[in-house]
């Protein structure tokens, strides 16, 4: 089996033409039960690890091999983000960062600032607002935008992705009516007194979404580019990209083909769309280098908790009679799942809220049946609030939980209030996934949460934001150790991509 691997510490390390390579006096974190640590490894000229031990022996094991001292570096497997969004995050980094702005009046100022530099009428988009930070913690409106963009259309996306926030000009450019009191399939338009506020949830961002300009393939090489170059720097070897077009599929194959590709990307294709269609008809994708492959989907149960999108099995403790949305009505979620199976794909299902997540175990016990003890893979995404009965059905399902400890961080100072304590039991619980006997895979979501993997690492042992707060962590006794953190990050994150040499059910 190929691994990757990379240097914790910065190292001379140049591969010289020769077959084989042994490096030692390194403290090398294997990540496997037979055999944790070692002092030196052997590889070959592909890369290809061929032992792992201590240096006497590797060293008779390959007399004629090239021989790096590594200095006592510690050396772990190669860091892969297990739930990433590579060309969200392209195009994050082509747009205005609002991430972080702490009122309505500094995201107007990040806006200007971009703006200077745009001809005018182009559309400004942004991303990464979150309301939760402003004084008032309240949506925002189109009016907030509207003063200093009366003309030039503005389109920001909310921090979690699930809502966004357009200006009157951007509104105008749609052409359904967007007031009254109806609603589209999935989502939720604001409206103060049957008129649209300027703020789309979910379903209903699609209505700006459609009139927002294609970016040209230059922005979108140029964009995957810069992506690929914060992926790399921030040490990751490997992304499962959750919700891949076919559009960026190719060209993620134009940057593997020139040999550019400098991450290891596992798509999944963007719901039951062309994509998927396109892997039933041709079966599961992989590149030639191992560096892209495309055997799985990505599914939508519901929405996100921060803009009370998620599905819970009883009222929002802060808002009474809403309980969120399933996004993808449940038979159509059934039909895709059928779909994905008899095509031999894996499915990864986005679900946050105790429904939906219920809603998507459900699913999946039915769509597997009697293959649901075999070696599917099958995972969910975020399992973010879950009813503490239904966690041990992951281990039963044989169910991977996916999640993103740099959310419970993010989320904790307003999660209390939208589930209230008792929910908080099955909330970003990820020891309890780890007692019940669930693979743990961790990622970051970015670009809703920033790319370094170390943050991921640091929020999953202390629970903690970066200034140390609250003391102890939040909900403490779900702290993971450094190993376990490590392990989701590494062979735990690795386990979902399925191998190449076989399928899902
Ligand atoms: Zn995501």
């Amino acid at each position: 089996m190929k691994k990757q691997w990379m240097f914790v510490c910065l190292l001379a390390f140049t591969p010289a033409l020769q077959a084989t390579t042994v490096l030692s006096n390194v403290h090398i974190h294997t990540l496997d039960p037979q055999l944790p640590t070692a002092s030196a490894m052997a590889w070959d000229d592909d890369g290809e690890i061929l032992a792992l031990g201590e240096m006497t022996a590797l060293r008779a094991k390959y007399p004629e091999a090239k021989r790096i001292d590594g200095h006592g570096a510690v050396m772990v497997p190669g860091l892969i983000d297990a739930h990433a969004h590579v060309m969200g995050l392209a195009m994050a980094l082509s747009g205005v960062d609002l991430v972080g702005a702490g009122s309505k009046a500094e995201v107007v100022q990040r806006l200007q600032q971009f703006a200077a530099n745009l001809p005018p009428g182009d559309w400004l988009r942004g991303r990464g607002w979150d309301q939760n930070r402003w004084p008032d913690k309240a949506f925002p409106s189109a009016a907030d935008l509207d003063a200093a963009f009366p003309d030039r259309p503005v389109w920001l996306e909310r921090v979690d992705g699930h809502a966004g926030w357009a200006n009157s000009a951007a509104m105008r450019a749609v052409t359904k009516n967007l007031d009254g009191d109806w609603q589209p399939d999935g989502g939720r338009i604001e409206r103060v007194d049957g008129k649209a506020s300027g703020v789309f949830v979910d379903g209903a961002t699609v209505l700006i979404d459609a009139v927002v300009p294609a970016p040209s393939a230059a922005l979108r090489v140029r964009a995957l580019e810069s992506a690929l170059a914060v992926a790399a720097r921030n040490g990751l070897t490997g992304v499962h990209d959750m919700g891949v077009s076919l559009a960026d599929l190719a060209l993620y194959r134009r940057f593997a083909d020139a040999g550019t590709l400098s991450i290891r990307i596992t798509a999944y294709a963007d719901g039951n769309n062309a994509a998927l269609a396109a892997l039933c008809a041709m079966g599961p994708y992989q590149h030639p280098s191992g560096r892209l492959s495309m055997r799985g989907v990505k599914l939508y149960a519901d929405g996100a908790l921060g803009s009370r999108g998620a599905a819970l099995l009883a009222d929002y403790s802060d808002d009474p009679h809403n309980r969120g949305l399933l996004v993808t009505d449940p038979a159509a979620l059934q039909t895709a799942m059928v779909m994905a199976r008899d095509c031999g794909l894996q499915v990864a299902t986005h679900a946050i809220g105790d429904r939906g997540n219920r809603v998507v175990l459900d699913a999946y016990q039915s769509v597997l049946g009697d293959r649901v003890t075999s070696d599917h893979r099958w995972r969910v995404e975020h399992a973010q609030i879950v009813a503490p009965d239904d966690i041990a059905r992951f281990k039963t399902l044989n169910v991977i939980a996916s999640m993103q400890p740099t959310h419970a961080t993010s989320d904790m100072p307003w999660a209390e209030a939208r589930v209230g304590a008792t929910r908080l039991f099955g909330a970003y619980a990820w020891r309890r996934f780890l007692n019940a006997g669930v693979p743990l895979a961790l990622g970051s979501d970015f670009p809703v949460e920033q790319v370094d993997p170390r943050l991921g690492l640091y929020a999953a042992v202390s629970r903690q934001d970066l200034d140390g707060q609250p003391p102890g962590g939040w909900l403490p006794d779900q702290r993971l150790s450094a190993a376990e953190a490590l392990r989701g990050f590494t062979r735990d994150a690795a386990w979902p991509a399925l191998p190449s040499t076989r399928s899902a059910p």
